[in-house]
């Protein structure tokens, strides 16, 4: 059966002047809605002179306050459990998910109504439907189904195109490429690190995913690396599939960008839900196409918790549209999300803030000096240790501080595994200032 291209025919290939009018009529009613509703942004707007009737052209969007994950956090600490950045009372929502957060134990919490989920599907549809996803397609999740929002929202987006999907949830990697081989799937969802996991442990089972699993899409999320060419070509060899990246945010909800089936070496920014700014990081001027700056991200669709000029982090280079030749008029970043302008680390998909970690290390005073290990398992997988030295007359509490410290992380973590490592004393090199407590040992990504 013939199918478009798009999703979307019409937004996915507006003139661009056109697509600039269509943001600008959303940005004000967003301002609108969010200003009416969310204390959270009538304390910024007001408190930065900002009123949304003031947004006349695209420009004023500058005139918007940025939001932060810093003034998020403080402010779901001020007002548990969300703070005061919901537009509408809690129990309209049908749905609760978290993210790690910046410091200490406090996750960032976010609620969801039907309406968003509507939204957060349909962004995931322009993307699987983009790099090639059909009714057609047996979809397989190797996706936990937690309280981490990751491919919630790409699991209804398959249903909602017809795919038929398959929930490989709380299974070992062995019984999941199983059912990959046995039901005949050909689309499968994972993480980069995953994907790779799931190759070696098939090869450790004497399976050729490449031969013998029917597989021709995997779609990839989560962590940058699904751009990186050299990882990507791995995982395409190892697979004998073409493999697209997307990227989302939890803060968002779904994804923003994804990777269409001309795969240009990035990624198509969702233009007409989606503003995505590129700023110098310590100017805030904005860069042009082909500069490496910040993205700054506004998004339509999420009305439980409206996200305004939200800074994102991200280093990202933007390109023009005309780089692909799929037709679509939506900006690319090349090289898809290429790292981050602040501290934080992505491991196995879950956002790692240094800061946080060392909050939580330093609830036990038995803990001397500390390091936290990033590295990667046999070229394959990151695992985070955290090296630790005993202070002299504490030692027995070893036992017991290696135990709970594995829980307290990992729950703070949406249960990310660490490894815990204890040093003989002195091994450590010991900080007299605020020092550098991290050390990032894996591989450099290429472009
Ligand atoms: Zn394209």
């Amino acid at each position: 059966m013939a199918y478009s291209e798009y999703w979307n025919p019409k937004n996915e290939t507006l003139p661009r002047e056109e697509l600039q009018a269509l943001q600008l009529l959303k940005l004000r009613r967003f301002c609108d809605w969010a200003y009416a509703t969310t204390p959270f942004h009538q304390r910024k707007f007001d408190a930065a002179g900002f009123k949304p009737e003031q947004i006349k052209t695209l420009d004023d969007l500058r005139r918007i306050p940025f939001m932060t994950r810093e003034e998020w956090m403080e402010s779901l600490m001020e007002k548990p459990l969300f703070g005061d950045l919901l537009a509408t009372d809690s129990r309209n929502a049908i749905r609760y998910h978290l993210t790690s957060g910046t410091t200490g134990r406090t996750p960032i919490r976010v609620l969801d109504s039907m309406k968003d989920w509507d939204w957060i599907n349909e962004m995931w549809c322009y993307g699987i439907w983009g790099f090639g996803v059909r009714p057609e397609d047996v979809v397989y999740f190797a996706f936990g189904y937690g309280s981490f929002i990751g491919f919630w929202g790409a699991h209804y987006a398959c249903e909602k195109l017809g795919a038929l999907v398959i929930p490989g949830g709380a299974q070992t990697t062995e019984a999941r490429i199983k059912q990959i081989i046995e039901l005949g799937v050909t689309t499968v969802f994972s993480t980069p690190t995953y994907a790779l996991h799931l190759w070696q442990k098939s090869r450790e089972m004497g399976i050729d995913l490449a031969r013998e699993s029917k597989v021709n899409k995997v779609i990839l999320s989560g962590e940058p690396a699904g751009s990186i060419p050299a990882v990507k070509h791995q995982l395409e060899e190892a697979w004998g599939a073409r493999c697209g990246d997307t990227a989302g945010m939890t803060e968002i909800g779904t994804i923003m960008i994804f990777e269409c089936s001309h795969q240009p070496g990035g990624t198509h920014i969702i233009e007409d839900h989606f503003i995505e700014e590129v700023l110098n990081p310590n100017s805030d001027e904005p860069v042009g196409y082909g500069e490496l700056g910040e993205r700054i991200v506004t998004s339509f669709g999420r009305g439980f918790i409206p996200l305004i000029r939200y800074r994102t982090k991200d280093m990202v280079m933007k390109v023009p549209a005309s780089t692909c030749t799929c037709g679509r008029t939506w900006d690319i970043y090349s090289g898809g999300i290429r790292g981050r302008w602040d501290d934080m680390k992505l491991i196995r998909g879950t956002n790692v803030y240094p800061r946080a970690v060392e909050a939580i290390i330093r609830e036990y005073p038995a803990i001397d000096e500390f390091q936290i290990y990033i590295w990667r398992k046999e070229e394959l997988q990151d695992e985070i240790t955290i090296k630790l030295e005993i202070k002299t007359g504490h030692e027995a509490e070893w036992p017991d501080i290696e135990h709970k410290l594995t829980k307290d992380l990992a729950s703070a973590h949406e249960g990310l595994r660490f490894n815990i490592e204890r040093m003989d004393y002195g091994v450590l090199p010991h900080f007299e200032l605020k020092a550098k407590r991290l050390v990032d040992a894996r591989p450099v990504a290429n472009y």
